[in-house]
């Protein structure tokens, strides 16, 4: 990864109870004082609310007392300290029987709904306001200063903006399409919409752009050398706002990046592989300038019994391995006397430091390896509208985050394009040309019956094979056949009864070959054994691509040792051997790789993404050379023994508890 620092950055994110009064303050530096060894940054939030207006007046005290805090943390030796600037559009509805009204056109949806605390971004007024506001945050000389994650055109109080009429009249003047609110959000609807709804999704980038230029503006011209950052939310949540990470940073001259994305609490703990991807997916879009990429370590609203300090060293551990270089703790909460709550959560981490150190100076340069699973910054914009469908409804079809349940049968997922082959889900394909996709098909993929669909509809049904010969939506499993790839599965059954669990359309799909040479992995047939035909078939094409189709509930009860054999055979089969680690046991370790080009450097983070004792678990590496590997834990190294592999070598991984991590580094 071009220009990563190889060193381990530890950021406080700290909230005004934590520091207006001095009492309070005081309270705070006692607390980062004991914890000298884990505080590399802190950045004080200016608000106390997600609403975007505050006056002059309180804003200008606010301001001077960070003036007064940012001095005493310099002078206690923290060696970097700067702002967290909460609001610039604002983030949502909130507080609104007090806080002030917005003196600017507040952010209008599509529906006609009007935000009462987030503005318009386009209006004179807005721009005035935060000009001022950054600028006299500037005036402090802090260190940095962030751009919270309210940057976004998408939940705002109103789900999406802006449909005002400042913004309507702007995007008649760049794009010629002249709408009236009502008319717009009917036309973004219509099937034949297709260049609108491109048009659209760049206005929001194109405001976005401009909004970062102008902070950026408002803060250099004060002082060029403050760094600025921006913090983002993932490609997941939607991609409504056009996810153009490349021209906002460097609109905001930006250095330093949060990549964001969920997981408040411990609830579903597997939430926090997902959310790794998805900070890895905002990292990869990252222009080389930004070296600085902190992980959102999201504990807000702080109540620490909502989630375990096991979890919250976990999920760093894995946003390190997918490019993070440094950690933005949004953790300390509460006011005075209630941070003695978070010194359990504070000892963790700071035996974790010395471990995270290590990862990240030893996987600075190397990229994410494994399977891809594929989305695109424009898919919103580029995806198709069927008559009845609403462009606006979020999910389903076009939610890119469902084959990430791959990680958790061992398949290593990599978030930088296009890895070792590319995972097609859902019609998530609509978001790449007919030249991306056919570049896609000569490698190795893995796709869905949704996918088959949209190449089917793009002509490039041939290079997959086969075509969809019946759809089935009710009493139906799957049983695999004697092909070598099912291993010595031959037979066997999956049931994923796929009736309960909603909408069961594209769940069991027959499959009918469109050429000679396509092999099938499993057919369909009822509960009375009367068959279906083929569900899973595995073909090389043309340009010497190797596609697997699989036709039945294909992210869903994937976790047996039958499937998992099945699916890691197809995986080894499209990528040519070339999947980088391979676990033999059927057991819930999740796998996240970085590994050089050549192979002979690289490190694997194993997650026990399950609540036993893993007893042992061989691990095979597909890298080249008979390096020392080392094993890493927060409890310390030793050697890793070695034996050698088909291609590469394999190490055994004993007595790894519930929910723990290991490392393993070599170069
Ligand atoms: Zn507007």
């Amino acid at each position: 990864m071009p220009g990563l620092r190889p060193t381990l950055k530890l950021a406080w994110r700290i909230g005004v109870n934590n520091y207006e009064t001095d009492a309070a303050f005081d309270r705070l530096m006692a607390v980062l004082g004991a914890h000298r060894a884990i505080v590399d940054e802190v950045c004080l939030f200016e608000t106390v609310t997600h609403h975007l207006y505050i006056p002059p007046e309180p804003l200008a005290e606010r301001v001077a007392i960070i003036g007064r805090r940012l001095a005493a943390l310099h002078e206690a030796g923290v060696p970097s300290a700067g702002v967290n600037v909460l609001t610039t559009l604002g983030h949502m509805n909130e507080a609104w029987d007090y806080m002030p009204p917005l003196p600017m056109a507040p952010m209008v949806g599509h529906d006609g709904s009007v935000s009462r605390g987030c503005a318009c971004p386009n209006t004179p007024e807005l721009r005035e306001y935060i000009r001022d506001k950054y600028a006299l945050v500037a005036e402090l000389r802090p260190d940095f200063i962030w751009v919270d994650d309210d940057i976004r055109m998408h939940n705002h109080g109103v789900t999406y903006g802006c449909f005002c009429e400042t913004c309507l009249r702007l995007f008649a003047e760049w794009s010629g399409f002249e709408h009236t609110r009502e008319s717009l959000a009917a036309a973004l609807n219509e099937p034949g919409g297709g260049a609108l709804r491109e048009a659209w999704v760049e206005q929001n980038v194109r405001t976005l752009e401009s909004l970062m230029a102008h902070v950026a503006e408002a803060i250099h011209s004060v002082d060029p050398a403050i760094e600025t950052g921006l913090m983002t939310a993932g490609p997941g949540w939607t991609t409504y706002s056009g996810q153009a990470l490349d021209r906002w940073f460097a609109a905001l001259e930006a250095v330093k990046s949060r990549p964001g994305g969920g997981f408040y609490n411990d609830d579903c703990p597997k939430q926090m592989i997902l959310k790794a991807f998805e900070v890895g997916r905002q990292r990869h879009g990252l222009p080389d300038a930004v070296t600085d990429r902190q992980y959102e370590l999201e504990n807000f609203p702080y109540h620490t019994l909502r989630k375990s300090s096991r979890s919250v060293t976990n999920e760093c551990t894995l946003a390190l391995a997918s490019g993070m270089n440094g950690i933005a703790f949004n953790a300390l909460g509460g006011g005075e006397g209630a941070l003695d709550d978070y010194l359990p959560l504070l000892a963790r981490i700071g035996e974790h430091r010395q471990l995270w150190e290590a990862l990240v100076s030893h996987a600075a340069d190397l990229p994410t390896a494994g399977l891809w699973a594929a989305w695109h910054p424009r898919l919103m914009a580029r995806r198709t509208v069927r008559r009845g469908e609403d462009w606006f409804a979020a999910g389903g079809s076009y939610n890119t985050t469902v084959a990430c349940v791959l990680a958790e049968i061992g398949l290593p997922m990599a978030t930088d394009a296009p890895g070792e082959a590319v995972v097609l889900s859902g019609r998530v394909a609509e978001g790449f040309s007919d030249e991306e996709l056919r570049e896609f098909l000569a490698g190795g993929v893995l796709m869905d019956t949704a996918a088959l669909d949209v190449l089917t509809e793009r002509g490039l049904a041939n290079l997959t094979g086969v075509r969809i010969g019946r759809r089935i939506d009710n009493g139906v499993m799957e049983r695999y056949t004697n092909d070598p790839l099912n291993g010595p599965h031959a037979g066997e059954l999956r049931d994923c009864r796929i009736e309960f669990w909603g909408d069961a359309r594209g769940q069991a799909d027959v499959l009918e070959p469109l050429t000679d040479g396509v092999r099938f992995l499993a057919n369909l047939e009822t509960y009375f054994n009367e068959q279906y035909g083929p569900c899973l078939s595995a073909y090389e094409n043309d340009l010497g691509g190797r596609v697997v189709v699989m036709g039945y509930a294909p992210w869903m009860f994937i976790h047996s040792g039958a499937k998992r054999t099945q699916l890691l055979n197809c995986a080894d089969w499209i990528t040519r051997d070339r999947l980088p680690v391979r676990i033999r046991e059927t057991v819930p370790l999740v796998p996240f790789v970085r590994l050089s080009e050549d192979r002979t450097r690289g490190l694997v983070v194993l997650l026990n993404a399950g609540f036993d004792l893993l007893q042992e678990a061989a691990v095979e590496v597909r890298a080249h050379g008979r390096p020392t590997v080392r094993e890493l834990s927060p409890a310390g190294a030793q050697e890793a023994r070695l034996l050698p592999a088909t291609s590469g070598w394999r190490t055994k991984v004993r007595g790894l508890g519930p929910w723990e991590t290991r490392l393993l580094v070599w170069s």
